[in-house]
Order: structure tokens, then sequence, then C-alpha cells
């Protein structure tokens, strides 16, 4: 079965694998094949479901709630991980897509967030991107009154510097549970920028996003020495395919980031639990990176 883990001291618990549900309205999914994906997903041990208010145009957690309306037992089996701070233009109120981290804002996101899920409790909730205007004491206020309120379990950050993240951590009485955070071949400064370094040191398990480079991995010509090298580790560690090769090596950092996997054909998803068996040696994780880079370590 699919590994669990404490993503943070005093932090919820998360499957190894979370199912990321940014794309779902291009599934072309009806309500009812929503529910059949969350099960099958469920079934394969990947309980934990990420997601995020401005998702498909201020869609994806109406249509995802849609599923838990039509099956309300797939709550109780499920852990929700929503963000807000984003304001998108496909909102026709807002003439410019810009960050907004004012407490009201953040209070009233939640309340929408638990009214599409049909749910009365958040698992995690995360401020989606690092705001220029943001002050630390108006996001605190936010956080505490929903924990009093029990409407969110725990909080978080996606997209911060260590030092944003430490900015917010002062101004909290409880930890904060993850830093949500571009990790990939593709896509490697937060693995030597102090982002990783922060969670290992806090103990916290960062979330890992767009870990296939939101597919660019298989089609950028770029990225063909890459492809070449994923498939020669393939070849030495038995994996099926060089995206279980991908993951193993994000699985491989040890601040122990959780893969978001963002696919929306079940088979692709299961194939990914394959990929925490795979134990990257030093030398195969070092030949993915530089393959990637181009460029050997100095
Ligand atoms: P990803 O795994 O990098 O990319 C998924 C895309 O790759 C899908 O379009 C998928 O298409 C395609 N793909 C997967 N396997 C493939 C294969 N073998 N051949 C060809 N194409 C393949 O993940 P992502 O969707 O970009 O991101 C994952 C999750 O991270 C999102 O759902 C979201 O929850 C989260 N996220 C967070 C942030 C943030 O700022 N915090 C930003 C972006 C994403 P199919 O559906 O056809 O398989």
């Amino acid at each position: 079965m699919l590994q669990r883990l404490q993503i943070a001291p005093q932090g919820p618990e998360f499957s190894r694998l979370v199912m990321g549900y940014w794309r779902l309205m291009e599934w072309g999914m009806s309500p009812q094949q929503r529910v059949t994906f969350i099960e099958q997903h469920l079934e394969s041990g990947i309980t934990t479901t990420d997601h995020a208010d401005i998702y498909g145009g201020y869609q994806c957690e109406a249509a995802f709630g849609e599923a838990l309306r039509l099956q309300p037992s797939l709550r109780q089996r499920l852990e929700l991980v929503t963000k807000c701070g984003i304001a998108t233009t496909a909102n026709p109120g807002h003439a410019i897509g810009h960050y907004i981290t004012e407490s009201r804002h953040i209070l009233h996101s939640a309340e929408n967030s638990l009214r599409y899920f049909h749910t009365d409790y958040l698992d995690l909730l995360l401020i989606h991107r690092p705001d220029p205007l943001m002050d630390a004491d108006e996001i605190a206020e936010a956080f505490l009154a929903l924990h009093q309120s029990g409407k969110v379990k725990h909080f978080g950050v996606s997209n911060f510097t260590p030092a944003q993240f430490s900015l917010l951590q002062s101004r909290l009485p409880f930890t904060l549970a993850t830093n949500q955070l571009e990790i990939s071949p593709l896509h490697q400064p937060a693995i030597l920028d102090g982002s990783l370094d922060q969670c290992q040191q806090l103990r916290i398990r960062p979330m890992a996003w767009s870990c296939l480079g939101g597919g660019q991995l298989f089609t950028a010509a770029q990225y063909q020495p890459l492809r070449d090298e994923l498939t020669a580790v393939m070849a030495e560690t038995g994996a099926d395919n060089i995206e279980q090769v991908v993951w193993a090596w994000v699985m491989r950092l040890p601040s122990q980031p959780l893969p978001i996997i963002g696919s929306g054909k079940i088979a692709r998803v299961r194939s990914a639990l394959r990929a925490t068996q795979i134990v990257l040696t030093r030398q195969q994780w070092f030949r993915i990176r530089k393959a990637a880079l181009g460029y050997d370590v100095p």
C-alpha cells in the first residue's frame, strides 16, 4: 500500500503521492466519471488532493465538489488541500491579474472553497504565491480565525522564498505545514536556493508541482538529452517509464517532497505508485541533474 507521511511536526498525514486537480476541466469528465476517478486513485492509496480557487478559471473546485455531493462518503476518505491569494482575469471583476492576501479575501476564498466542496473543513489551506503587498500580520489574522472556527485544520504556503516563509511563520502560533514548490529536473532552483534546506531544517515536507514540466518533458526538443538519460536509468532500475524515474528523482531529495501527479488518465496515476519503490543511486541522480542542466557539477 502507498506510504503515508506526516508532513510537518503537528502537521497532517498525507499520502506519499498527491493527486493534482489543476487540469480537471481539461479532462472532459462527467460528474459521475469524476466520482469514479476519485474512487480509483483512493483505491491505490492516493488520498490527498490538491486544488486552488483559481483552477480552471475558478471552476475546478465546484466541479470536484459536484462529485463529493454525488458521493458524500468520499469526503472522509480524502484530504483536501486548496489555495488562495491569486486573482485572475477569469473573474470579470479583475481588470488585471494580481495577488491578494488581505485577511478579508483569505476568509472569503476559504468560505467559497468550503461551499464548492460541500464540506465543513479544509485539511490544508495555502497562500498560492508570495504577494509583494503581503502583510504577514493580516495573513496570520485570517489563518487564526479559520483555525479557531475549525474550518481549516492546517496552513501553509506555495512558491515562497525561505525569507517569506520565515516571516509568516514568525506571526503564527502553529507550524506552517508545507511550502508547495516547483521541483523537477526541468526546474531545479528550489534544490539549491535554500527552500528545500529550510524544509529539511524544519522537518517540513514540501509538495512538488509540475514534476514532468507540465508535459514538456515528453515534447520539448531541448529535453532530448534528459529523455535519453532517463531512459538509461529506467533500464538500470527496472522502471516502466521515464516519468517513474522523474518522480523517484524528486523523492530522492532528503526533504522528502510529495510529488503532485497532474495526469487525468488513471493508468498514468497508477503508474506513479511504482516510483515509490525506486531508489536512485547518487550517481544516477546526478546524471539526471546534468542531462537536464547541460553541465556538470563545478
Ligand atoms: P505534471 O505531471 O508536470 O504535468 C501533467 C501533464 O503532463 C498533463 O497534461 C498530462 O497529460 C501530461 N502527461 C503526463 N504523463 C504523460 C506522458 N507519459 N506522456 C505525455 N504527457 C503526459 O503536473 P502538472 O499538471 O503541471 O502539475 C501537477 C499539479 O501541481 C497540478 O494539478 C496542481 O495541483 C499543482 N500545481 C501547483 C502550482 C503552484 O503554484 N502551487 C502550479 C502548477 C501546478 P494527461 O492528463 O493526458 O496524462
